[in-house]
């Protein structure tokens, strides 16, 4: 380290622009928002600055010292009790009057201060004409103006802070008036007697007789502080009984007047200055057409981060399906090979798949916020919230609930009243944060059609703020009682979102998405995958084996039976009977050899140097046969050709088949494109008849005898899959649950994929990635979408209502313990977890039972 560090502490009203300015200062990324309440805790960074290091603190918005809701004391006790060795304070200058208010309360602290006049540019349209050199005089500190988006300014303001600790500064003095200053005169006197005094002391003075508790509380341990408290008391009620008003009340008039004659004499305003926030306010704040706007806004965001998203998911999906087949392909069967394909790619690989429509809701919410629309959602939900006995500054936080809980809860310190703060933080939950998002995505394309998904997708997240409202109405009427305050936030003018901050926002989430996937979620998919794959020795209902065995050897009888022997009839025709039984036991020993080497290499690699080595035998076993029996060696030879040519032309048709079923799969059937491609295969068909003529027909047999015998065994993979899985760990956690779940339409596999959803709501699509990719019968099935599709249990209606039950039940793991560390209080964390599940389970009773009583 150079030269001792000098701290330099942002602080300034909401919305004007420190966490801005702090990212030009140091370069870091902090997430700036068009409304209040968005930094909520102090940050800190470094920047070196003409070789000094300096540390920079980005402290939460405060309108006065005096402080009320929890972040504003955050801000105080760092300034007050910290000291940092400068404080910038950065104005609004589009609201400098009452920016001015904090300023000169900081500047009584007599502290090193240096003024940033930020959004001069706003200023400049609203038609303020600032004359900053003035202002500086008036106030004795040093002012520069910036404009925070831009970076303008930024060097300029940090060599004036820097400059600012080490000169001396006059302190300003406000004129309290005759009354309150000769009571501000006594209490500095009687402060003189009294040795290490931390502050100054006609700060103090005033603060005592503001009745500010912090300070009351540091004066009370003082020696003799007793003595001073009184005599404060005694000042107060003097000033009481003169002015006829509290004296805190008086001092904040006293202190207003002055900062409205400091602004007057600076500030020019033009009033025929255009206000375009003002117009446009007019129409999005419109009593009537407000609402309707704002829903009309968050439908086009859902059905934007729907339909565009859908492309970039189908690449991941592609590449996350790749990556497992190649995977699987490169590995040995076993454990493992089932751990990394079923359980991590599976799982993980089920979740990024979702990255995109993460990212794309950012991008919204994020425009949204930084636009300054987002205050104007607050403001227009003001009368639904005030119905609730919440107000409109509840919703802000609410709104950040998109995003994501933690933060929002976090948001939830802006508020004064702590009722109407906890009251925020319980419904927070409710409101559809982006984690949810893969379920519903996965879901709704699964059971939707593409033209509704973005409206049902809206209509979950308009579901959740319903039932928030609802809530808060009924815990504001009983458990937390009480009358609601005014509505007092001011809109911030509009402008251009950054892009700079849209993008870091975006990119931000995208990093968070990424690492949630890495841990938790890789970490769940592991324990489902083993609670599925375990214990791996199941009692089965059947003898699978053996009826696998058993369908093989039937199949093998009635190809021979009726393919094979009519051909046989025809082919191996001897002169003699003494020649004819001769030819059939070299027909059984070719087909032997064959067979054996067929189940010999079934699993062998192409090219290995074991098949090689059993070709080679096989080649001379025949070639043995060949020389043994020269006469009737080619007449079986031939017979084998032919064997072989059937089964070549029936695997011909299957491919033909495989190809029409892939093609036509999306369209309808009877389309003009279907009916082309039906054309076109039937044309292919007969091609392949004129080419092998006498053939065909026995290879069309060959080849419906053969999809009959996969399918059978396919079926009997998938009972034994679904009974391993039944019996599984997982499958007796969930069959434990089905009784309470069974109601709603879910089954066990739903149950697993709730239960597991407790951790990180995305692991509800990991979950259920797991558990059907190790149901799934042969490994080329397609994406789960298609799984989920053909269980019997989905319906679009069970589908609706498992993300209604997504949406509501308990909050993830770290929104709770935020929950917990921000209400202080087990009882009510466990009351959020206790009541969110009960209203899941209600919600998707109705909509399961509605939705089935009007036919859906
Ligand atoms: P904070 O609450 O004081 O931390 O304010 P932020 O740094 O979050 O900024 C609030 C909003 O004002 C953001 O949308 C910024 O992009 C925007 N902003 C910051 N500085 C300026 C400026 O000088 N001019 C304009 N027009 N906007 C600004
Ligand atoms: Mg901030």
């Amino acid at each position: 380290m150079g030269t001792a560090g000098l701290t330099i502490a942002l602080a300034g009203n909401p919305n004007s622009g420190k966490t801005t300015i702090f990212n030009n200062i140091t370069g870091a990324r902090q997430h700036v928002g068009n409304y209040p309440g968005v930094t909520v805790e102090r940050r800190e960074g470094a920047r070196n600055f003409q070789g000094q290091n300096l540390v920079i603190v980005d402290l939460p918005g405060t309108y006065s010292l005096t402080a009320y809701s929890l972040d504003e004391i955050v801000a105080r006790n760092f300034i007050v009790e910290e000291k940092p060795d400068i404080i910038v304070n950065v104005l609004d200058a589009g609201n400098l009057e009452r920016n001015l208010y904090l300023a000169v309360q900081l500047l009584e602290l007599e502290r090193p201060v240096a003024l940033a006049l930020n959004m001069v540019d706003t200023a400049d349209k609203l038609g303020f004409k600032i004359d900053d050199k003035k202002l500086g005089q008036k106030l004795g500190v040093p002012i520069v103006r910036t404009v925070g988006n831009r970076n303008e300014g930024t060097d300029a303001l940090l060599a004036a802070a820097v400059n600012a600790a080490s000169v001396q500064q006059q302190p300003i003095r406000v004129d309290y008036g005759d009354d309150v200053e000769q009571k501000i005169a006594l209490l500095t006197q009687e402060l003189e007697t009294v040795e290490d005094l931390k502050y100054p002391k006609r700060w103090l003075a005033v603060k005592l007789l503001e009745n500010d508790s912090a300070v009351n509380e540091n004066v009370a341990a003082l020696q003799g502080g007793t003595k001073l408290l009184l005599s404060a008391e005694q000042a107060r009620s003097a000033l009481k009984t003169l002015c006829g008003d509290d004296a805190e009340t008086v001092i904040a008039d006293r202190r207003y007047r002055f900062v409205g004659e400091v602004f007057r004499d600076a500030v020019v305003k033009d009033d025929g200055a255009e206000n375009f926030s003002d117009k446009v306010d007019k129409v999005l704040t419109n009593r009537v057409l407000g609402l309707p706007i704002f829903l009309v806004l968050m439908w086009l965001l859902f059905n934007f981060v729907f339909t565009v998203g859908a492309y970039p998911q189908e690449w991941i999906e592609n590449g996350v399906g790749l990556l497992g087949k190649f995977v699987g392909s490169h590995m040995a069967d076993g454990d493992l090979k089932s751990l990394i394909v079923d359980g991590i790619i599976g799982g993980v690989g089920g979740v990024i798949t979702f990255l995109p429509n993460i990212v794309l809701l950012f991008l919204g919410i994020s425009i949204l916020e930084d636009s300054g629309y987002m205050a104007r959602a607050a403001f227009v939900m003001d009368r639904v919230m005030r119905f609730a006995g919440l107000h409109g500054k509840s919703f802000i936080p609410m709104l950040m609930g998109f995003g994501c809980a933690v933060p929002a809860i976090m948001g939830t310190r802006t508020l004064e009243n702590p009722r109407d703060r906890m009251v925020t933080i319980f419904v927070i939950p409710l409101m559809s944060c982006g984690a949810r998002l893969p379920v519903y995505t996965l879901l709704i394309s699964a059971f939707f059609a593409p033209d509704v998904a973005g409206t049902v997708l809206f209509s979950l997240y308009v579901l959740g703020i319903v039932l928030a409202v609802i809530v808060a109405f009924i815990i504001r009427g009983s458990m937390l009682k009480g009358d609601s305050e005014p509505f007092v936030m001011e809109l911030p003018p509009y402008h251009m979102p950054a892009l700079r901050s849209v993008l870091m926002h975006m990119w931000e989430r995208a990093v968070l998405y990424l690492k949630k996937a890495g841990t938790i979620i890789l970490a769940v998919s592991i324990i489902v995958w083993f609670l599925t794959s375990y214990p791996s020795e199941v009692d089965f209902t059947k003898d699978y084996e053996g009826l696998t065995a058993a369908a093989d050897t039937a199949f093998t009888e009635t190809v021979d039976q009726k393919v094979f022997a009519p051909l046989a009839a025809e082919l191996l025709v001897a002169e003699n009977a003494e020649e004819q039984s001769a030819l059939e036991s070299l027909t059984a020993e070719v087909d032997d050899v064959y067979a054996e080497f067929e189940e010999q290499t079934a699993e062998l690699k192409a090219g290995s140097a074991e098949l090689a080595a059993l070709t080679t035998s096989k080649d001379e076993k025949l070639k043995q046969l060949e020389t043994d029996n020269e006469k009737l060696y080619p007449l079986v030879a031939a017979f084998m050709d032919e064997k072989d040519k059937i089964k070549g032309v029936s695997e011909q048709i299957a491919a033909l088949d495989t190809q029409f079923e892939e093609e036509s799969e999306e369209l309808e059937e009877g389309s003009a494109e279907f009916l082309a491609l039906e054309t076109e295969k039937d044309a292919k068909l007969t091609e392949l008849e004129a080419e092998n003529q006498k053939l065909f027909p026995l290879a069309v047999q060959y080849h419906e005898l053969q999809s009959e015998h996969n399918e059978q065994i396919a079926q009997l993979e998938q009972q034994q899959a679904s009974e391993k899985i039944a019996g599984s760990y997982a499958g007796r956690l969930g069959k434990m649950i089905e009784p309470v779940i069974a109601p709603l339409g879910f089954d066990w596999k739903i149950g697993i994929a709730l239960i597991t959803g407790f951790a990180a709501k995305e692991v509800v699509v990991s979950t259920l990635g797991t558990i059907y990719s190790i149901g799934e019968a042969d490994e080329t099935s397609a994406a789960l979408k298609a799984t989920l599709l053909a269980d019997p249990t989905f319906s679009p209606l069970v589908a609706y209502a498992l993300m209604a039950f997504v949406l509501i039940y308990v909050p993830c793991l770290t929104a709770m313990a935020v929950i917990k560390r921000e209400t202080n209080s087990w009882k009510w964390t466990g009351f959020v977890v206790v009541y969110t599940t009960a209203l899941a389970w209600i919600v998707s009773f109705i909509i399961y039972h509605g939705g089935q009583a009007l036919g859906f």
